[in-house]
């Protein structure tokens, strides 16, 4: 049985170099094109000839051409889109700039992302859990009647969560959250490239080296202007850009962002919605390949409209040992992830396994046998 846009998988393949081994980990970090990045060493080498702040003027073009198509990725505007480090970067940036009162109150899953939480508690804030189903999806209606009851101060939603591959009822969400007067902050670190995005959330961020395939190192942060109205930087941004810039980290990999916009570009040539619609069958066949196998158990319901697949153990098997058996005698690379990583959901560790679109059945089928 073949999966749809196998000439999509094909080309993907084609236009990277050639995985040492299997590489079944893009919710860790995705391989990049040959173009994004030759794009990212030929700015390197213009900072050597021109030197860096003249060659980022120089690319200041490229960079607002990037920020208008991210932007375009979540239904914002490229005077809403600032560069920064990491998913992590930008909501610590976030916080840091809303300077909200302490003991503020913030809904989040209860199987949220452990370092949100820490940056939330850290900046004086209050998590509380929203209402979700058994196996942690955001139960609307309840969500609903929270907003109603006694709203928080904003909801915090993890689109995609790094331990689990569901995909929660954003848009649900961002249409409830818009009717009580509560800002939606969507974290899109397993979204953006995966799923869509284009929400309606008031704030987004995510990472560019995940399911985008841009370098390590480069994180987005978007913001409307409703939010980003309530934001008050270290320092003003100059007269001549959008107010928000304030908040792009000004010492930064130039040359990583510029790899960045060259991989939403070609995310964008080779369509999002085919990258969409082959991740979510991938997604499919991985789970009917291997839930069962050598007692593993799929936790995702199979048809869960994402790549990411989460194996609990049988007994007595290791979780970590397992991860290192496979890359070291297998070549496959997948990830393992433990219990502290969402400690509100997670009861022991699971193993992740998520293909990007140039995964082959065989490869699957080759991680089933080393299984
Ligand atoms: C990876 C991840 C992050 C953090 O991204 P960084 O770029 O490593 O800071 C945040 N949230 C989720 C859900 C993630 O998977």
């Amino acid at each position: 049985m073949t999966l749809p846009y196998e000439e999509l998988g094909a080309h993907w393949r084609s236009v990277r170099p050639r995985p040492a081994g299997r590489h079944l980990d893009s919710a860790a970090a995705s391989r990049q094109t040959h173009r994004a990045l030759e794009a990212a060493a030929h700015h390197a080498r213009h900072e050597a000839e021109l030197g860096g702040y003249v060659a980022e003027a120089t690319a200041e073009n490229l960079l607002q051409q990037g920020r208008s198509v991210l932007g375009g990725l979540v239904g914002m505007a490229a005077a809403d889109v600032v560069f920064v480090e990491s998913a992590q970067a930008a909501l610590r940036t976030l916080l840091s700039g809303w300077q909200l009162p302490a003991g503020s109150r913030v809904a989040c899953l209860p199987g949220e992302y452990a370092p949100n939480i820490a940056l939330l508690g850290a900046a004086g804030l209050r998590p509380e859990p929203l209402p979700v189903d058994g196996i942690g999806r955001a139960d609307v209606d309840a969500v609903g009647r929270l907003l109603a009851g006694s709203p928080p101060r904003f909801v915090h939603l993890t689109h995609i969560a790094s331990h689990r591959g569901v995909l929660q009822p954003a848009r649900e969400i961002a249409e409830l959250c818009r009717d009580a007067g509560v800002p939606l902050v969507l974290d899109a670190a397993q979204s953006l490239g995966h799923a869509d995005v284009d929400l309606g959330a008031d704030v987004v961020y995510g990472t560019s080296r995940k399911w985008l395939a841009g370098p390590r190192g480069v994180g987005m942060l978007f913001v409307r202007p409703r939010v980003a109205a309530e934001l008050v930087p270290l320092l003003p941004a100059p007269a001549d850009v959008p107010p928000l810039r304030a908040f792009e980290s000004g010492e930064a990999h130039v040359a990583g962002r510029v790899g960045l916009v060259v991989a939403t570009g070609e995310h964008l040539a080779v369509g999002p919605e085919a990258v969409r619609e082959r991740l979510a069958a991938l997604g499919r066949r991985t789970r009917e390949l291997l839930d069962g196998v050598r007692g593993w158990r799929v936790v995702e319901p199979v048809d869960e409209p994402t790549a990411t697949t989460t194996l609990r153990p049988p007994d007595g098997v290791d979780v970590v040992e397992t991860r290192t058996r496979l890359l070291t005698e297998h070549g496959i690379v997948l990830s393992a992830i433990g219990p502290e990583r969402a400690p509100g959901e997670m009861t022991g560790p699971v193993l992740r396994v998520s293909p990007h679109v140039d995964t082959a059945p065989e490869d699957l089928e080759a991680l089933a046998a080393a299984l």
